[in-house]
């Protein structure tokens, strides 16, 4: 019988749910346990896909393609395991289903209502997930207990524990508890408001984990079990850190895991996070320090390269460096400000993205890092921004760009394919999920590798114009990473250059702090070469996996 999960969020939002589901299914599967994780995410978009950045932060592109919450990240990263399309649902999904069938007439004429279609709708995606090698799936319902889109969800969820039994559900509630500097308390109230809030809608937790920035006594301990009316030993404080990683090891030394396993009746196999205790401390000492130029439009807001971010620090991990991000503003260096930054750090990263805004900065950095041999990773539309730019120096003309950028530039050196032309038209979608890359022997790309074809995941409609192909392999360029038929370049590197590479794909989806992505391992490890200057004078001032 697979065992549930359900972890819900009270107070306020942006306090860590989606790291404490991932640090719970860790400790889970550090028990030799079967994990699954889910989001439930209550917009009525049908995914974030074509959502701001600015709204949602990062887009997370599952290996079947599908375009998802970056909570999904956090899972992949933690409990190392590859989800899938039906690990993120939103409002906008079930209610397409529900209309759909409606219109087909399965209801059979039947009122259509919140309770029971909406609902029934929300269990049977959640049970889509219990299969055998399954123990335990873990769901994480997003926004806060009090929202009104929420409300199905959590109805569902009360209907699940009916459904299945006690014994094999657990309700986690996230809360916050505020410390008040002018008497210098922590405050329970929030949290015994939102309990309330729960259980008016039939939930009764049983177990609350409690983020704080300080310290979080026996009193106020007992004081929340007392008035929520969990167990003491269920009362788990969760101190805010300074990485990340640390999560599952203080949810750990708190008995979480201990207790869930108990609670639903599972084999108690004992823990083994000897790995995990061994990679936080690699983390709290690294010796050397790496500054990564980071260039995008939407630096204000970190959560939009969510990915990208932890996969250099993973990079970091495995070459005993820190990573210093400079987050660098494209549309700065397109105005001719900020150039300087550029000459600051030991390697640059352009990341993926969509529109023209920026990519003129984006170009200037691409620029510097060839002229300058600064090491430079492109994801994806970093990895076009590198031909443009690259292809205006061969040809010594501005009339070189992105068809998506200028649809009748004179020289698209990054275009639809031409069989995709006509389905594009139409409003066709992307190249999305996994696709197979073979290496080009010899290269970087192969060398990172070391091995001849990899799958990777993708998300964009435009490739590298293969009628470009010899403009640019005369100055240097090699493509390094081709699709099997050889039509798509997945990987081009520059030859002459200590370290300058771009994919096609996102290889920040798959890295993993114990794994880090082999792309980005070698650009760390270049770009502390670069500067062999950046050895530690000073090892606590920075500090990696914020
Ligand atoms: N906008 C580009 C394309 O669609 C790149 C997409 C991306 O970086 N994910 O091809």
């Amino acid at each position: 019988m697979t065992k549930y999960i359900f972890c819900t969020g009270g107070v306020v939002s942006s306090i860590g749910k989606g790291v404490t589901v991932a640090a719970i299914g860790r400790l889970l599967k550090s028990r030799g346990l079967g994990v699954t994780a889910q989001k439930l995410d209550p917009y009525i978009n049908v995914d974030p896909g074509t959502m701001s950045p600015y709204q949602h932060g990062e887009v997370f592109v599952t290996q079947d393609g599908a375009e998802t919450d970056l909570d999904l990240g956090h899972y992949e990263r933690f409990i190392d395991i590859d989800l899938g399309q039906h690990c993120n649902v939103t409002t906008g999904q079930v209610y397409e289903e529900v209309i759909a069938k409606e219109r087909r007439g399965d209801y059979l004429g039947r009122t259509i209502q919140v309770i029971p279609h909406i609902t029934n709708e929300i269990k049977y995606r959640i049970a889509q997930l219990a299969r055998d090698e399954v123990d335990v799936v873990i769901v994480e319902i997003g926004g806060t207990v009090g929202d009104i889109e929420s409300l199905p969800f959590l109805e569902a969820i009360r209907q699940m524990r009916k459904d299945v039994g006690r014994e094999n559900t657990v309700y986690i509630h996230l809360t916050l508890l505020p410390y008040i500097s002018a008497t210098g308390e922590l405050k329970t109230k929030p949290t015994q408001h939102s309990v309330k809030e729960l259980r008016a809608i039939g939930i009764q937790p049983d177990v609350i984990v409690c983020r704080s920035d300080y310290p979080v006594d026996d009193d106020i301990k007992e004081k929340i079990a007392l008035f929520c009316d969990v167990d003491k030993q269920a009362v788990v404080p969760l101190i805010t850190v300074d990485n990340i990683y640390k999560v599952p090891l203080i949810l750990a030394d708190a008995g979480l895991d201990a207790f869930l396993v108990e609670r639903l009746g599972l084999p108690d196999h004992g823990s083994d996070l000897n790995d995990w205790r061994e990679l936080v401390a690699k983390i709290a000492d690294p010796q050397h320090t790496v500054r990564i130029g980071l260039v995008g439009k939407y630096v204000q807001l970190k959560d939009a390269y969510m990915s990208v971010k932890e996969s250099l620090y993973h990079a970091g991990i495995a070459n005993d460096a820190a990573i210093d991000i400079h987050w660098i503003n494209s549309e700065d260096l397109e105005k001719g400000r900020n150039i300087e930054a550029l000459a600051e750090v030991d390697g640059i990263v352009v990341p993926g993205g969509f529109g023209y805004r920026g990519i003129e900065g984006k170009i200037v950095a691409a620029r510097y890092a060839r002229e300058h041999k600064i090491p430079y990773l492109g994801l994806c539309l970093g990895m076009q921004v590198m031909v443009i730019e690259l292809a205006r120096h061969a040809l010594q003309s501005d009339e070189v760009n992105s068809a998506e950028f200028d649809p009748h530039v004179r020289h698209p050196v990054i275009d639809l394919m031409p069989d995709q032309q006509a389905v594009v038209n139409m409003g066709g979608t992307m190249r999305l999920g996994l696709y197979p890359c073979c290496m080009t022997p010899g290269t970087l790309a192969a060398e990172a590798y070391g091995v001849e074809r990899v799958q990777e995941r993708h998300r964009h409609r435009f490739e590298l114009n293969n009628a470009y192909r010899d403009i640019l392999a005369r100055q240097g360029m090699v493509f390094s990473g081709l699709s099997p038929d050889r039509r798509l370049v997945e990987i081009a590197e520059m030859d002459d250059h200590p370290w300058m590479l771009g994919c096609q794909f996102h290889p920040e989806f798959t890295s993993r702090p114990t794994r880090p992505h082999p792309l980005f391992k070698a650009f760390i490890a270049a770009a502390r070469e670069h500067n062999r200057s950046g050895s530690r004078e000073d090892p606590q001032s920075q500090k990696p996996a914020k």
